[in-house]
């Protein structure tokens, strides 16, 4: 009784948008997926093709001229799944997202339409041809459509039919160890493009690749492919700083990758860099991420010194260094750990950890930053060498 009912029900509605349709379509020419998607809403279906072709044959309208709204886009969707498949070769996705751009005459032709015949809460012609031609090019390929999170974004231009593809960032967090001096942490733009990519640097913006920055992002290029890369430090070192231990971590984009899938080993040695435990991650914290450093200083003295005179070092010990930027600017930072030992008569090792940030040079030479060591030994000191033992994470 009640799916009889139902039934009843559906064909009245039918039989409402036939009647409906049978006065659009005695004055316009309009194709079947054009046709459908007037009523698909109305009649609950989900192939407007279909549902045009039910209510035009109903009416035996067989029209052979070119639809009114779309000029026949939707006889020629083929041709650009297969423009689709040509330009995702080659990369890894499983999902993705189709946009168009439509000349504006259809949208104007479609809203005329749409306006006359009082036709309220249906798709617009783009959303329909772009509904079409995703499922289609999903069918073809079996990977699913994500309007959210797409490993693949296609844009379709029907102005020029042109198809551009972007495809979803990748994310990494990682860290690196640097065993060797003379690698400066960030690399200098192509000089040609200022980074921004050209032709002369692969679309890289850098044009060699003689830094941490630079090798992690090659690695990258040559594992995942990919245009661009951009990287997020924590905390930095000088080009002469060594980077032992667990490693400095680093968070890194890499824009427009081919590949997305890789099981990623433990460990990576490039030449005299390292990266450890690199990983694909969904998002880089927003947080302010606090670290503490465990740091190895090897310091030059002007004046002769002795075990004894580095004594007042031990003070240190958790009271806040002050750092003045600028005039109305002061941040603080503090030492947690420290020991010392003379190694000639002009220079000494200290090992401290502190807090992430911490102006290193400035705090041996003195430069706005208080206390400081050469203040604090009445000794003029200078680093020579600043290592990094250890940065550990406090707050992920
Ligand atoms: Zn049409
Ligand atoms: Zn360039």
């Amino acid at each position: 009784m009640y799916s009889q009912q139902k039934i009843k029900m559906g064909n009245n509605i039918l039989d409402q948008c036939i009647s409906h349709a049978k006065i659009i379509l005695n004055e316009y020419d309009i194709c079947d997926n054009c046709t459908g998607r007037l009523f698909a809403k109305r009649m609950g279906s989900s192939s407007n093709q279909l549902l045009g072709k039910k209510i035009r044959n109903r009416l035996n309208f067989k029209s052979s001229k070119i639809c009114y709204i779309c000029k026949e886009i939707h006889s020629n969707l083929q041709s650009i799944v297969d423009r689709m498949l040509e330009q995702s070769s080659g990369y890894e996705f499983s999902t993705f997202v189709l946009g168009g751009i439509l000349k504006p005459s259809i949208i104007d032709r479609d809203d005329l339409i749409r306006s006359k015949f009082k036709l309220q809460g249906i798709d617009s012609v783009k959303t329909g041809i772009t509904k079409e031609l995703s499922k289609k090019f999903a069918m073809k390929t079996k990977k699913k459509i994500d309007f959210l999170y797409p490993d693949l974004t296609f844009t379709y231009n029907f102005k020029n039919d042109s198809c551009e593809l972007q495809t979803r960032t990748l994310i990494f967090s990682g860290r690196y160890v640097k065993k060797n001096r003379g690698l400066p942490q960030k690399q200098s733009s192509c000089i040609n493009c200022n980074g921004k990519g050209c032709l002369q640097c692969n679309n890289h913006g850098f044009s060699n690749f003689t830094s941490v920055e630079g090798k992690i992002a090659k690695f990258l290029f040559e594992k995942f492919s990919g245009t661009q890369t951009k990287i997020t430090w924590i905390g930095g070192e000088e080009k002469n700083s060594l980077v032992l231990g667990n490693g400095r971590p680093f968070f890194i984009k890499l824009y427009n990758p081919k590949k997305r899938v890789a099981r990623l080993q433990k460990k990576y040695a490039l030449d005299e860099l390292e990266i450890h435990n690199l990983k694909i991650i969904s998002k880089i914290p927003k947080k302010v991420i606090s670290f503490r450093s465990t740091i190895k200083l090897s310091i030059l003295t002007e004046q002769k010194l002795t075990q004894k005179s580095l004594e007042p070092l031990k003070t240190l010990k958790k009271i806040s260094i002050e750092i003045f930027d600028k005039p109305n600017k002061k941040t603080q930072k503090s030492i947690y750990r420290i020991k010392f030992k003379k190694s000639s008569p002009k220079s000494f090792l200290i090992w401290i950890i502190a807090d992430g940030g911490l102006p290193i040079k400035r705090f041996v030479e003195g430069n706005n930053v208080n206390p400081n060591l050469s203040e604090l030994l009445g000794n003029k000191c200078r680093c020579k060498e600043i290592d990094f033992h250890n940065v550990d994470l406090l707050n992920i």
